[in-house]
């Protein structure tokens, strides 16, 4: 049994806390859709009304999601935005689909927070010498994310980070964790997997053969499901006895159990 080398997170709900935030579902893009219409409308390219262009664009994502989650293949934001261009009849003249993403402007979602312990146990683990790596089902590329990693201080953390949008696949999909497997140059048994939702952040840990840690907050409800991670957490910090258990366990010549 090889030593854990390397740490995988998931992002929201395991290193951000999204309890206390309000907004429903797609209302979240509101501003920034806004963001994108004033910037076309600024340049003399004819619009519908923002309603229009809004829903347009919260419906084409929806329904990728929905299409990708039949054989988890990742959704591209810029795709969506594509084709909400296409759908909307919209000639933009030229202006590339980069332009729009960067004036979509993104920025962290309000009232979502970091837990108490997330940068300590980060610091912690990096002190004790894993690789830190995020794996995250969004269809967003890394450098938007990125947005709120740098506003939550955790960019540096991290030795690979990936969203299923760059990768074109996403949890549970086997292929978005090797490819962060790669990037850190180990095998699926020298990681831990962290992730709130068991149908994709567990199961794919589990079927690609990582040791699976479910981030389980008071605020997270999910109904019982036969996917069964090795270790359940309630605060991230519950991590740091797991792994010295582990270590202890590769020390000792034990078999892990599952
Ligand atoms: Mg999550």
């Amino acid at each position: 049994m090889p030593n854990i080398t390397a740490v995988l997170f998931d992002f929201d709900d395991t290193l951000v806390d999204w309890s206390r935030q309000a907004t429903h579902g797609g209302e979240i893009y509101r501003r920034h859709i806004d963001n994108v219409y004033t910037y076309l409308q600024a340049q003399a390219i004819p619009l519908p009304d923002r309603e229009t262009l809004f829903h347009c664009y919260l419906d084409t994502v929806i329904q990728a999601w929905q299409v990708a989650k039949a054989d988890w293949t990742g959704v591209s934001f810029a795709a969506t935005m594509q084709q909400t261009l296409d759908k909307l009849e919209l000639n933009i003249n030229g202006i590339g689909l980069d332009t729009l993403l960067h004036e979509f402007a993104w920025q962290p979602v309000p009232n979502v927070v970091l837990y108490p312990d997330t940068l300590t146990t980060l610091t912690t683990l990096r002190e004790r010498g894993y690789k830190l790596g995020l794996i995250t089902n969004s269809m967003m590329p890394m450098w938007m994310r990125d947005i709120e990693l740098a506003a939550y201080q955790l960019l540096d953390f991290f030795d690979a980070r990936v969203t299923s949008g760059d990768v074109g696949y996403m949890k549970p999909h086997p292929a978005i964790y090797h490819h962060v497997l790669e990037q850190l140059g180990i095998v699926p048994e020298q990681a831990v997997f962290v992730g709130d939702r068991p149908e994709n952040d567990i199961a794919g840990a589990n079927a690609v053969g990582m040791v699976s840690v479910m981030m389980s907050p008071p605020h997270l409800q999910y109904k019982d499901t036969k996917i069964r991670p090795n270790f359940t957490i309630k605060q991230l910090h519950e991590l740091l006895p797991i792994l010295a258990a582990l270590e202890s366990e590769v020390s000792n010549g034990q078999t892990r159990t599952e």
